[in-house]
């Protein structure tokens, strides 16, 4: 029998903690608000060094789904699950205590694999709970779709910087050459831009340049290099004291989560002029993908695709609000999602 109890969490819908005893499962489940829709985010497992450690990241990372999901248009809320440990824990008894403890929101919380968890292990999840998306045979690899989605937000972001949405001729710096970072390189050269490549394997980044006729420099000196964009697409935190003066950029926009270390280095780069596309914006495709799985009818490409449009929109809004209210474009994002929810939450009083 699992152990679920609530810890009550001030700003936070309902927090809880699952402990089993009999397949060692240690996890969190936070539901920061479901004003929009049901929470929605991944589950992750992750060695985190204390109980504390474990908690501060799960709100963390469920309250930026709420934002998340209000600025990309849909009808959700946040929420996230942590589970303390590493990949050898992983077993049958393990997940189906994960889908015992999923299932105690009673649909208010939706879980899809994330680090560390994988499609199969939803699939074992599901055996006890139905409320899983993102299992095999559904939407499928989010990755491709991030990678269009980030696409999407630097032609906005072209279009604000440059006055034209046109790839052709730009430079790219690409940071990361993983599952979303090539397919985003590949998007650019296609149409006619440059791109500069770096990752920690050496042969990613030159598998990279050869498919994009791009370049390859070290991890150290990506950010550091003369291009009109720099797009983070592998860790967080990029974006920080000592690399934002190394810039050489016009803009940024990468698919990365939690690009600036700390609030302020949004405030750090509007200073320098360089325009920051908010990282939670512009790589939102795979959570708007994989939404469609909850649609009547069920998953459907085209319209999956055709609401990842919103993205471009979306941006030009958030830049919009950073120029006409003197704030960052970090802070205007916040500020655009913050309104959505607040809209709805109007327009159920009044009704
Ligand atoms: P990935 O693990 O496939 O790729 C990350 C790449 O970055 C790897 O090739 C890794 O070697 C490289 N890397 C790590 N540290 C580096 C460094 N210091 N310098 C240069 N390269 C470095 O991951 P991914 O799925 O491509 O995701 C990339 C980022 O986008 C992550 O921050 C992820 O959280 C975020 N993201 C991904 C998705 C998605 O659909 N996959 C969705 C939203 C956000």
């Amino acid at each position: 029998m699992v152990e679920i109890t609530e810890i009550p969490v001030e700003g936070y819908q309902c927090v809880k903690r699952a402990i089993d005893p009999v397949s060692g499962l240690h996890a969190f489940i936070s539901v920061h608000s479901t004003v929009l829709g049901p929470a929605l985010g991944g589950m992750r497992l992750w060695p985190y060094a204390s109980e504390d450690e474990a908690l501060t990241d799960v709100l963390r990372l469920s309250r930026g789904m709420t934002y998340k999901a209000a600025c990309a248009g849909l009808n959700l809320g946040g929420g996230k699950s942590v589970i303390i440990g590493d990949p050898s824990m992983k077993s049958d008894a393990f997940f189906e205590a994960m889908g015992e403890f999923v299932e105690s929101f009673g649909g208010n919380y939706i879980t899809a694999e994330d680090v560390n968890t994988k499609v199969e292990d939803m699939g074992i999840v599901a055996r006890r709970s139905s409320h899983v998306v993102g299992m095999a045979g559904k939407s499928g690899n989010p990755s491709p779709k991030t990678a269009w989605g980030t696409f999407l937000g630097l032609k906005a972001t072209l279009e604000d910087v440059y006055g034209s949405d046109s790839v052709a001729g730009k430079t790219v710096a690409i940071e990361g050459a993983g599952s979303v970072g090539s397919i985003y390189a590949d998007f650019i050269a296609k149409e006619g831009g440059k791109i500069i490549v770096a990752d920690i394997f050496a042969e990613s980044a030159e598998r990279v340049a050869k498919a994009t006729d791009g370049i390859v420099v070290g991890p150290d000196e990506i950010r550091s290099v003369e291009c009109d964009i720099y797009a983070p697409c592998a860790l967080g935190g990029s974006l920080n004291d000592e690399t934002i003066p190394q810039l050489k950029c016009k803009a940024i926009v990468g698919a990365a989560n939690n690009q600036l270390l700390e609030d302020r280095h949004g405030d750090m780069l509007r200073d320098l002029g360089i325009r920051y596309a908010p990282d939670y914006v512009v790589n939102a495709a795979g959570l708007i993908n994989v939404f469609d799985e909850m649609m009547p009818g069920g998953y459907n490409e085209d319209r999956a695709m055709a609401a990842m449009e919103k993205i471009r929109t979306n941006m030009a809004a958030i830049f919009a609000i950073s120029n006409e209210e003197g704030i960052s474009t970090a802070e205007a994002a916040d500020r655009f999602a913050e309104r959505r929810v607040q809209a709805h939450l109007d327009q159920q009083a009044n009704a």
